[in-house]
């Protein structure tokens, strides 16, 4: 099954097309999360992953500000701020749900997975 693994924005060359300088890559696994069977542009993913171009940059969007909300969180966190403080915080920030846990906080990601960080 073909999945969704994230954003690279170290990577920028597509492997499809072979396509450079793009702003990020798309990362895609083929074996369903178990490894990572690429790096590609949003239009040859949305074509691998069966959708809509648009539909693919809005996703790809969403998971960098997903990241960009990971990076703050283990910051804010790593600083001595609680999670509950931290939650709030990233709410007020992004305007995205995040949940507080017991060590740090967590949110549900565009992929349909939990993403935790803790402190
Ligand atoms: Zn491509």
């Amino acid at each position: 099954m073909d999945t969704v693994l994230g954003i690279n924005d170290e990577i920028t060359t597509c492997d499809c097309c072979g396509r450079i300088n793009l702003k990020s890559t798309v990362v895609i696994s083929f074996d369903g999360g178990l490894t990572i069977g690429g790096h590609f542009g949003c239009v040859c993913a949305s074509k691998i992953m069966k959708t809509s171009a648009n539909s693919m940059v809005k996703m790809s969007a969403t998971l960098t500000l997903e990241a960009r909300i990971e990076k703050i969180a283990a910051r804010w966190l790593s600083e001595g701020h609680t999670p509950s403080v931290t939650a709030r915080g990233l709410w007020n920030k992004f305007g995205f749900p995040i949940d507080e846990t017991e060590t740090g906080i967590r949110f549900k990601s565009e992929t349909g997975e939990w993403k935790e960080v803790a402190a």
